[in-house]
């Protein structure tokens, strides 16, 4: 019965890694995992420049075989300037769902000198667990004053996604 459970079940998984500078621009907000973080510099990018949502996305569509966040939502595209990355985020989980994909959980880890995300962790953890109807733990740690990101000059995520799906999908593994 067991050895019957497994094999009818693919299971994937994917890494992704994102960094973004901090702004110039100080009336630019911090969004991580899709939460404002008021008070704090906001980060540099085209989109919202939330670095822990686009490396959600880059570990989903590792495990799915379907590309990369560049290749599906480009930073040359003026569409995507400014976007709000949930919305990203949801495209890929459209992406997955329509591949037969569902996500088990996700594990990120942030590495910020600053600001502090403990007070934050429950809420990002909640808002993207809503995005891919799975367990998300984030987190959070110190690059110890070492290189840029312990110069305080940006933030980085990475995130390890697991999806599964049945087998009667097999035939359009990539
Ligand atoms: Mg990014």
């Amino acid at each position: 019965m067991l050895r019957g459970t497994l094999a009818a079940v693919q299971i994937r998984i994917g890494q992704g890694l994102d960094i973004h500078a901090f702004a110039d621009d100080p009336s630019r907000p911090l969004v991580l995992a899709g939460v404002v973080i008021e008070g704090a510099r906001g980060l540099a990018g085209h989109s919202d420049a939330d670095a822990v949502i686009h490396a959600c996305i880059d570990a989903l569509l590792g495990a799915a075989g379907l590309g990369d966040i560049g290749m599906l939502y480009p930073d040359t595209d003026p569409g995507f300037a400014g976007v709000d990355s949930s919305e990203l985020l949801a495209d890929t989980m459209q992406r997955l769902t329509g591949a037969g994909w569902q996500v088990q959980n996700i594990d990120c880890t942030v590495v910020a000198e600053a600001p502090r995300l403990a007070p934050h962790r429950a809420a990002m953890q909640d808002n993207l667990a809503r995005l891919v109807g799975a367990p998300v733990s984030v987190k959070a740690t110190r690059a110890e004053g070492l290189g840029a990101l312990g110069r305080v000059e940006g933030i980085m995520c990475t995130a390890v996604a697991l999806i599964s799906r049945d087998v009667e999908h097999d035939d359009q593994e990539n």
